[in-house]
Protein backbone atom coordinates (compact mmCIF):
# COMPACT_ATOMS: atom_id res chain seq x y z
CA UNK A 1 0.00 0.00 0.00
CA UNK A 2 1.27 3.19 -1.10
CA UNK A 3 -0.27 6.71 1.04
CA UNK A 4 -1.01 9.60 -0.87
CA UNK A 5 0.85 11.35 1.87
CA UNK A 6 3.90 10.19 3.92
CA UNK A 7 3.38 10.06 7.11
CA UNK A 8 7.31 10.57 7.98
CA UNK A 9 9.25 14.06 7.63
CA UNK A 10 11.76 13.98 4.77
CA UNK A 11 15.77 14.50 6.48
CA UNK A 12 17.28 17.12 5.53
CA UNK A 13 20.15 15.11 3.32
CA UNK A 14 17.20 13.79 1.66
CA UNK A 15 17.87 15.69 -1.47
CA UNK A 16 21.64 14.11 -1.48
CA UNK A 17 20.63 10.68 -0.88
CA UNK A 18 17.75 10.74 -3.86
CA UNK A 19 20.33 12.19 -5.49
CA UNK A 20 22.65 9.50 -5.88
CA UNK A 21 23.53 8.04 -9.27
CA UNK A 22 22.19 4.20 -9.55
CA UNK A 23 24.33 1.66 -10.50
CA UNK A 24 23.20 -1.29 -12.92
CA UNK A 25 22.20 -4.32 -10.83
CA UNK A 26 23.53 -6.96 -13.52
CA UNK A 27 26.42 -5.45 -15.87
CA UNK A 28 26.38 -7.93 -18.58
CA UNK A 29 29.61 -6.87 -20.08
CA UNK A 30 31.04 -10.63 -19.13
CA UNK A 31 28.28 -12.14 -20.29
CA UNK A 32 28.83 -14.27 -24.12
CA UNK A 33 27.36 -12.57 -26.79
CA UNK A 34 25.50 -14.27 -29.21
CA UNK A 35 26.94 -14.09 -32.51
CA UNK A 36 24.10 -12.42 -34.81
CA UNK A 37 25.68 -12.05 -37.40
CA UNK A 38 26.40 -15.72 -38.03
CA UNK A 39 22.90 -16.86 -36.48
CA UNK A 40 21.59 -14.75 -39.80
CA UNK A 41 23.69 -16.03 -42.30
CA UNK A 42 22.24 -19.45 -40.99
CA UNK A 43 19.06 -18.35 -42.38
CA UNK A 44 20.44 -18.77 -46.23
CA UNK A 45 18.35 -21.52 -47.70
CA UNK A 46 16.46 -22.51 -44.41
CA UNK A 47 13.37 -24.84 -44.96
CA UNK A 48 10.05 -23.71 -42.87
CA UNK A 49 9.46 -27.52 -41.50
CA UNK A 50 6.38 -26.12 -39.42
CA UNK A 51 3.54 -24.12 -38.86
CA UNK A 52 0.86 -23.91 -36.07
CA UNK A 53 -1.80 -21.60 -36.07
CA UNK A 54 -3.34 -20.22 -32.53
CA UNK A 55 -6.64 -19.13 -32.39
CA UNK A 56 -8.00 -15.91 -30.69
CA UNK A 57 -8.62 -16.56 -27.17
CA UNK A 58 -6.75 -20.16 -27.42
CA UNK A 59 -3.19 -21.97 -26.84
CA UNK A 60 -1.50 -24.34 -28.35
CA UNK A 61 2.10 -26.16 -28.21
CA UNK A 62 4.95 -26.16 -31.00
CA UNK A 63 8.10 -27.96 -30.89
CA UNK A 64 11.73 -26.83 -32.18
CA UNK A 65 14.75 -28.24 -32.16
CA UNK A 66 17.91 -26.70 -30.93
CA UNK A 67 19.86 -25.51 -34.03
CA UNK A 68 16.22 -24.73 -35.10
CA UNK A 69 14.70 -21.14 -35.72
CA UNK A 70 11.14 -20.38 -35.16
CA UNK A 71 8.69 -16.95 -35.55
CA UNK A 72 5.83 -15.52 -33.97
CA UNK A 73 3.70 -13.91 -36.68
CA UNK A 74 1.00 -11.11 -36.73
CA UNK A 75 -1.64 -12.29 -39.27
CA UNK A 76 -4.68 -10.90 -39.96
CA UNK A 77 -4.77 -8.10 -36.83
CA UNK A 78 -3.53 -6.86 -33.97
CA UNK A 79 -3.18 -9.15 -31.64
CA UNK A 80 -0.79 -10.25 -28.15
CA UNK A 81 0.52 -13.67 -27.57
CA UNK A 82 1.97 -14.62 -24.75
CA UNK A 83 4.56 -17.05 -24.56
CA UNK A 84 5.90 -20.23 -22.34
CA UNK A 85 9.05 -22.30 -23.03
CA UNK A 86 10.42 -25.45 -21.63
CA UNK A 87 12.90 -27.95 -21.87
CA UNK A 88 11.25 -30.12 -24.73
CA UNK A 89 13.69 -33.09 -22.99
CA UNK A 90 13.20 -31.86 -19.31
CA UNK A 91 9.73 -29.50 -18.74
CA UNK A 92 11.13 -28.96 -15.07
CA UNK A 93 13.64 -26.14 -16.94
CA UNK A 94 11.22 -23.30 -18.07
CA UNK A 95 11.41 -19.94 -19.03
CA UNK A 96 12.82 -17.61 -15.95
CA UNK A 97 10.98 -14.51 -16.64
CA UNK A 98 12.32 -12.41 -13.77
CA UNK A 99 15.92 -13.19 -14.10
CA UNK A 100 15.69 -12.53 -17.96
CA UNK A 101 14.09 -9.14 -17.18
CA UNK A 102 17.15 -8.65 -14.40
CA UNK A 103 19.61 -9.39 -17.14
CA UNK A 104 18.36 -7.80 -20.17
CA UNK A 105 15.84 -4.95 -18.71
CA UNK A 106 11.92 -4.78 -19.19
CA UNK A 107 11.73 -5.43 -22.84
CA UNK A 108 13.48 -7.71 -25.14
CA UNK A 109 14.74 -7.40 -28.11
CA UNK A 110 17.34 -8.60 -30.50
CA UNK A 111 19.93 -10.24 -29.39
CA UNK A 112 18.17 -10.34 -25.92
CA UNK A 113 18.12 -14.09 -24.51
CA UNK A 114 15.70 -16.25 -22.46
CA UNK A 115 17.36 -17.47 -19.77
CA UNK A 116 15.81 -20.80 -18.16
CA UNK A 117 15.15 -21.34 -14.20
CA UNK A 118 17.44 -22.09 -11.40
CA UNK A 119 19.43 -24.29 -11.66
CA UNK A 120 19.80 -24.81 -15.31
CA UNK A 121 20.04 -21.37 -16.05
CA UNK A 122 21.41 -20.83 -19.15
CA UNK A 123 19.67 -19.55 -22.58
CA UNK A 124 17.04 -21.55 -24.49
CA UNK A 125 16.46 -18.69 -26.65
CA UNK A 126 17.88 -16.38 -28.53
CA UNK A 127 16.32 -13.24 -30.68
CA UNK A 128 17.62 -13.01 -33.67
CA UNK A 129 14.74 -10.68 -35.77
CA UNK A 130 12.17 -7.89 -34.01
CA UNK A 131 9.93 -5.99 -36.97
CA UNK A 132 9.02 -3.68 -34.07
CA UNK A 133 12.38 -3.11 -32.64
CA UNK A 134 11.91 0.44 -34.20
CA UNK A 135 9.35 1.39 -31.64
CA UNK A 136 12.19 1.84 -28.74
CA UNK A 137 10.25 2.90 -26.11
CA UNK A 138 7.69 6.12 -26.06
CA UNK A 139 6.96 9.38 -24.24
CA UNK A 140 4.87 7.03 -21.19
CA UNK A 141 7.67 4.63 -21.00
CA UNK A 142 5.91 1.71 -22.93
CA UNK A 143 7.63 -0.58 -24.99
CA UNK A 144 6.99 -3.99 -27.08
CA UNK A 145 7.43 -7.36 -25.74
CA UNK A 146 7.64 -6.93 -21.87
CA UNK A 147 9.05 -9.62 -19.45
CA UNK A 148 7.44 -7.19 -16.81
CA UNK A 149 3.95 -8.44 -16.98
CA UNK A 150 2.84 -11.76 -16.00
CA UNK A 151 -0.05 -13.82 -18.16
CA UNK A 152 -3.61 -12.87 -17.51
CA UNK A 153 -5.29 -15.77 -15.23
CA UNK A 154 -8.37 -16.28 -13.65
CA UNK A 155 -7.35 -16.35 -10.18
CA UNK A 156 -6.40 -12.69 -10.05
CA UNK A 157 -9.36 -11.46 -12.51
CA UNK A 158 -11.85 -13.12 -9.84
CA UNK A 159 -9.68 -11.00 -6.92
CA UNK A 160 -10.82 -8.23 -8.65
CA UNK A 161 -14.36 -8.76 -10.29
CA UNK A 162 -15.62 -11.85 -8.91
CA UNK A 163 -16.09 -13.12 -12.33
CA UNK A 164 -14.89 -16.48 -13.07
CA UNK A 165 -13.04 -16.42 -17.33
CA UNK A 166 -11.86 -19.56 -18.82
CA UNK A 167 -9.63 -18.13 -21.64
CA UNK A 168 -7.00 -16.23 -19.48
CA UNK A 169 -3.85 -16.71 -21.23
CA UNK A 170 -2.90 -18.77 -18.11
CA UNK A 171 -5.65 -21.37 -18.93
CA UNK A 172 -5.00 -21.50 -22.29
CA UNK A 173 -1.46 -22.33 -21.72
CA UNK A 174 -2.07 -24.81 -19.43
CA UNK A 175 -4.89 -26.20 -21.50
CA UNK A 176 -2.54 -26.30 -24.31
CA UNK A 177 0.22 -28.51 -22.07
CA UNK A 178 -2.29 -30.86 -20.77
CA UNK A 179 -2.99 -31.82 -23.84
CA UNK A 180 0.17 -31.86 -25.74
CA UNK A 181 1.52 -34.15 -23.04
CA UNK A 182 -1.32 -36.19 -22.53
CA UNK A 183 -1.61 -35.15 -18.75
CA UNK A 184 -4.63 -33.20 -16.72
CA UNK A 185 -5.18 -29.92 -16.42
CA UNK A 186 -4.06 -30.07 -12.54
CA UNK A 187 -0.66 -31.87 -13.31
CA UNK A 188 0.44 -28.94 -16.08
CA UNK A 189 -0.75 -26.10 -14.44
CA UNK A 190 2.28 -25.35 -11.65
CA UNK A 191 4.39 -25.86 -15.11
CA UNK A 192 2.61 -22.72 -16.15
CA UNK A 193 5.28 -19.94 -15.83
CA UNK A 194 5.45 -16.12 -16.73
CA UNK A 195 5.55 -15.45 -19.87
CA UNK A 196 7.39 -13.27 -22.60
CA UNK A 197 4.54 -10.97 -23.59
CA UNK A 198 4.97 -11.27 -27.12
CA UNK A 199 3.81 -8.01 -29.56
CA UNK A 200 2.19 -5.89 -26.05
CA UNK A 201 2.41 -2.66 -25.55
CA UNK A 202 3.19 -2.04 -21.85
CA UNK A 203 5.22 -0.23 -18.43
CA UNK A 204 4.97 0.79 -15.59
CA UNK A 205 3.62 4.80 -14.94
CA UNK A 206 5.87 7.56 -13.58
CA UNK A 207 3.66 8.46 -10.69
CA UNK A 208 2.77 5.34 -9.51
CA UNK A 209 4.95 2.75 -10.61
CA UNK A 210 1.80 0.65 -11.78
CA UNK A 211 1.93 -2.15 -14.53
CA UNK A 212 -0.03 -0.40 -17.54
CA UNK A 213 -0.65 -1.59 -21.15
CA UNK A 214 -1.88 0.18 -24.26
CA UNK A 215 -2.92 -0.63 -27.74
CA UNK A 216 -0.37 -2.73 -29.64
CA UNK A 217 1.49 -1.41 -32.72
CA UNK A 218 1.77 -4.71 -34.30
CA UNK A 219 0.30 -5.20 -37.05
CA UNK A 220 -0.03 -8.32 -39.42
CA UNK A 221 3.44 -9.27 -41.14
CA UNK A 222 5.28 -8.41 -38.13
CA UNK A 223 7.05 -10.80 -36.20
CA UNK A 224 9.73 -11.76 -33.97
CA UNK A 225 12.00 -14.11 -34.80
CA UNK A 226 14.00 -16.49 -32.30
CA UNK A 227 16.81 -19.35 -32.44
CA UNK A 228 16.20 -22.30 -30.54
CA UNK A 229 19.51 -23.05 -28.03
CA UNK A 230 18.21 -26.09 -26.50
CA UNK A 231 15.60 -28.27 -27.62
CA UNK A 232 11.89 -26.78 -27.07
CA UNK A 233 8.78 -27.54 -26.32
CA UNK A 234 6.54 -23.90 -26.29
CA UNK A 235 3.10 -22.69 -25.70
CA UNK A 236 1.65 -19.58 -27.25
CA UNK A 237 -1.75 -18.02 -26.14
CA UNK A 238 -3.49 -15.55 -28.19
CA UNK A 239 -4.51 -13.11 -25.40
CA UNK A 240 -8.26 -12.61 -24.51
CA UNK A 241 -7.42 -8.66 -24.63
CA UNK A 242 -6.77 -8.82 -28.82
CA UNK A 243 -4.59 -5.82 -28.96
CA UNK A 244 -4.65 -4.90 -25.24
CA UNK A 245 -5.84 -1.20 -25.91
CA UNK A 246 -8.59 -1.77 -23.36
CA UNK A 247 -9.21 -4.98 -21.46
CA UNK A 248 -8.04 -8.85 -21.02
CA UNK A 249 -9.70 -11.52 -19.02
CA UNK A 250 -13.22 -11.07 -21.36
CA UNK A 251 -14.54 -11.75 -24.55
CA UNK A 252 -15.26 -8.41 -25.65
CA UNK A 253 -11.80 -7.48 -27.14
CA UNK A 254 -11.49 -8.40 -30.93
CA UNK A 255 -9.27 -11.09 -31.07
CA UNK A 256 -6.80 -12.76 -33.53
CA UNK A 257 -5.31 -15.67 -34.48
CA UNK A 258 -0.93 -15.82 -34.36
CA UNK A 259 1.18 -18.33 -36.74
CA UNK A 260 4.46 -20.09 -35.43
CA UNK A 261 6.53 -21.04 -38.13
CA UNK A 262 9.53 -23.27 -37.21
CA UNK A 263 12.63 -23.37 -40.01
CA UNK A 264 15.38 -25.77 -40.09
CA UNK A 265 18.66 -24.13 -41.17
CA UNK A 266 20.91 -25.78 -44.04
CA UNK A 267 23.93 -26.50 -41.03
CA UNK A 268 24.21 -24.75 -37.96
CA UNK A 269 25.81 -21.39 -37.04
CA UNK A 270 29.30 -21.28 -37.82
CA UNK A 271 30.87 -21.70 -33.92
CA UNK A 272 27.79 -22.47 -32.45
CA UNK A 273 27.24 -25.16 -30.02
CA UNK A 274 23.98 -25.76 -27.84
CA UNK A 275 24.89 -24.19 -24.20
CA UNK A 276 25.23 -26.43 -21.42
CA UNK A 277 23.92 -25.90 -17.79
CA UNK A 278 25.01 -23.62 -15.62
CA UNK A 279 28.66 -23.95 -14.29
CA UNK A 280 27.69 -23.26 -10.53
CA UNK A 281 29.05 -26.20 -8.47
CA UNK A 282 27.14 -26.65 -5.34
CA UNK A 283 28.70 -28.07 -2.43
CA UNK A 284 25.00 -28.90 -1.38
CA UNK A 285 25.89 -28.15 2.41
ZN1 LIG B 1 -3.48 -12.75 -21.71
Amino acid sequence: MKLSEPEHIAPQDAPARKAISPVICYPIETLQKPDLKAYRAAREGWTKIDEVVVPPREGQTFSVQAGHFFRIISIEGPQVGDLNLWNADNNNERFFSGKTRALHGTHLSVGDRMWSNLPFMRPMATITEDTLDWYGFDKFGGSVHDVIGTRCDPYTHHLLSGDNYHHCCHSNLTNALAHATKRSFKDCEPFVHDVLNVFMCTGFTRDTGQYFMKKTPVQPGDFLEFFAEINLLGALSACPGGDCGAEHSSDTAACYPLKVEIYKPRQAPKGWASPDVNGYTNSGN
